[in-house]
């Protein structure tokens, strides 16, 4: 695969079997062996004698996860889709195979993702070893609640199937594993059936942070539910959010609401792209200020309206801009997310924003979502809300996160993997008490020394 195909910056190296790459963050860039198999076997094959190795799916995890310390295997090749029973709604496919893959050949057949990211780009292989959530993780669960089972190589070469039912102890580990407990060779998923692919949105404008968990926590039950918070904005208005609920809107919701609309519109091609050479300076505090004030007044001038809204600027709003982490320049940028537990939640994200809207660099939007309890040993999730926001990478950025994580790990928090790149061991450590069930595993499997992502050996996993 030549590198300039690859998501994240790749480029040459002086060895011709290396090259350096990194992942969305564009931060940090590592040099590393990359394979690119084209069938589950031939992925198998690659992972036999090899030590410091790992998958890499669409290269959406921000930081270092999907880079092996020695080898990275692409599964890109892996890109078929094996069957699919109407009945069931069950879905077999390859390990990379993406959402958007699966929405484009499934949604106009009347089917959906129950869990989806903020972007489809990603694979099957990663989404499963991320356990992403989706905007209704505090309903639904993670994007392991759909995977009914998967076939994973371990190091050694043997493939095992894994379900609730078989391998139980490795499939939930498998769940936000990060890729360190084998390869996922392919998957089947269990779809949603939908009545239309258009969303019945509703907007709702919230002052503050508190106005904002007061809005997500009164509207529970809705399906889908998500604060974009201004987090630039201080004082009274710290955390000042646009608080967006939906449904899957049935057939009656379209009639009323959009009787001329087709039922299932197609997926939304991207028309814009930033340039490679696009300069980091452009982004500073007067830029964003008015992005967000603009982004703001758009938003609040839907409020109290019930919209239909098609389900792929819904779902997956950046991606209409591709290639948009070229924004934060060359040295790239560095996506912070955490978890805070429920009780203490407001005191400690409204302490998190306060020291980022004072020191205004984050950029745009930041993202608040409730979520549930966890899947697997190493997911995310934790009930309680996360936070998510962009920072550019500075002389001083990483000093200032330290803050941040101390902030997180007093409350009993923990920060995503797949946005990680500089959490130190102690942060991972007191966040994931699941640890020892995946360090139990990949010590029976023989993971320890040969499956080694730049993340694993930077955390000691
Ligand atoms: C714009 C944007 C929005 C996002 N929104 C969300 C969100 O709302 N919720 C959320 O949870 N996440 C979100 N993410 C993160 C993203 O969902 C995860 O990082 C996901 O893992 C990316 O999948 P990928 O195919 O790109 O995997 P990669 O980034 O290539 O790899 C991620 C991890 O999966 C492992 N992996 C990949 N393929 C396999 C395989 N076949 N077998 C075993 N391990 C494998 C890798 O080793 C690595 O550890 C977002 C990312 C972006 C860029």
């Amino acid at each position: 695969m030549p590198a300039a195909a690859l998501p994240g910056r790749a480029t040459a190296s002086s060895n011709p079997d290396r090259i350096g790459l990194s992942g969305w963050g564009n931060y940090p860039k590592v040099s590393t062996e990359l394979l690119a198999p084209r069938t589950p076997a031939g992925a198998r094959d690659h992972l036999l004698g090899r030590s410091g190795v790992v998958a890499r799916g669409a290269g959406r995890a921000y930081g270092d996860a999907a880079i092996g310390t020695h080898t990275t295997i692409s599964t890109r090749g892996l890109n078929r889709m094996r069957s699919f029973d109407a009945a069931s709604a069950e879905l077999t496919v390859e390990a990379g195979v993406t959402i958007a893959d699966i929405l484009a050949a499934f949604e106009p057949r009347g089917f959906f993702l129950k869990v989806v990211p903020g972007t489809k780009f990603v694979t099957v292989g990663g989404a499963i070893a991320a356990d992403l959530h989706g905007k209704n993780h505090h309903r639904d669960g993670g994007f392991g609640t759909i995977v009914e089972s998967f076939r994973l190589a371990l190091p050694g070469g043997e493939i095992l199937s894994c379900s609730r039912a078989e391998n139980a102890a490795l499939f939930m580990a498998t769940l936000g594993g990060m890729g360190l407990t084998g390869m996922i060779l392919d998957a089947t998923l269990r779809l949603l059936p939908i009545e239309t692919a258009w969303l019945r949105q509703d907007t709702r404008v919230a002052g503050n942070l508190e106005a904002a968990i007061d809005q997500l926590e009164s509207s529970a039950s809705a399906t889908y539910s998500v604060a974009w918070i201004d987090c630039l904005a201080r004082g009274a208005a710290l955390g000042r959010s646009l608080v967006y609920l939906a449904e899957h809107a049935t057939r009656r919701d379209q009639e009323l609401l959009g009787p001329e609309l087709a039922p299932f519109p197609s997926p939304r091609m991207s028309r814009l792209s930033v340039p490679e050479l696009f300069p980091g300076w452009l982004l500073n505090r007067a830029s964003m200020r008015a992005f967000n004030e603009l982004y703001f007044r758009r938003g609040a001038a839907q409020q109290g309206e019930q919209r239909l809204v098609h389900w792929d600027p819904y779902f997956f709003p950046l991606d209409a801009i591709a290639d948009w982490n070229r924004i934060y320049g060359r040295r790239g940028f560095v996506q912070y997310q955490c978890v805070i537990p429920q009780a203490h939640a407001r005191r400690v994200l409204a302490d998190i924003l306060d020291r980022v809207s004072r020191r205004g660099d984050a950029s745009f939007l930041a993202v608040l979502k409730q979520l549930g309890d966890g899947g697997g040993p190493m997911s995310f999730p934790l009930r309680g809300y996360t936070l998510t926001m962009d920072l550019p990478v500075s002389d001083t950025l990483f000093a200032f996160l330290d803050e941040l994580d101390a902030l997180v790990v007093d409350a009993g928090g923990r920060l995503y993997l797949a946005k990680d790149a500089r959490q130190s061991r102690a942060t991972f450590e007191s966040g994931y008490p699941g640890l020892a069930a995946l360090r139990d595993i990949r010590q029976q499997t023989g993971a320890t020394t040969r499956l080694v992502s730049h993340l694993s050996a930077r955390l000691g996993i």
